[in-house]
């Protein structure tokens, strides 16, 4: 049977910025203006909706690989053990980075197990318990 621990809320905030941080605000911001600019052309030339559709496909292309990169500079800090800006996306469930574990104060991504020590996490503990 597994050694368990409790999962613990640190005070330290979430990370912000880094290159991770950027890709994610230029993707955004790229998406944004590929919408706005393919309004624009329909705008003006309403038969220009091919372009328009084209536009919007590049905008959403191009918002994709750049959240696509800083997810992999995410992974990579969180495998080495790094601080990284933003949350790495998650399927199923919110991957909350303000819990740590008890036994070995380790940050804890997966809610039921300890990446660092790989005990089982099975309940929780505020701070000031
Ligand atoms: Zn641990």
């Amino acid at each position: 049977m597994p050694e368990t621990a409790k999962k613990r809320r640190t005070a330290n905030p979430v990370y912000l910025g880094g290159l991770e941080g950027k890709l994610d605000g230029v993707a955004w911001t790229l998406l944004w203006l590929g919408l706005l600019l393919a309004l624009v052309v329909l705008f003006i030339n309403p038969i220009g909706f091919v372009a328009s559709v084209g536009i919007v496909i590049n905008a959403i292309l191009i918002w994709v690989v750049l959240r696509a990169l800083a997810e992999i500079i995410r992974l990579l800090k969180h495998q080495a053990g790094l601080p990284y800006g933003g949350r790495v996306t998650s399927p199923n469930e919110r991957v909350d980075g303000n819990w740590e574990c008890t036994a070995c104060g380790g940050k804890l991504y997966d809610p039921s197990i300890c990446d660092h020590c790989g005990r089982e996490i099975v309940g929780t503990e505020e701070v000031g318990e």
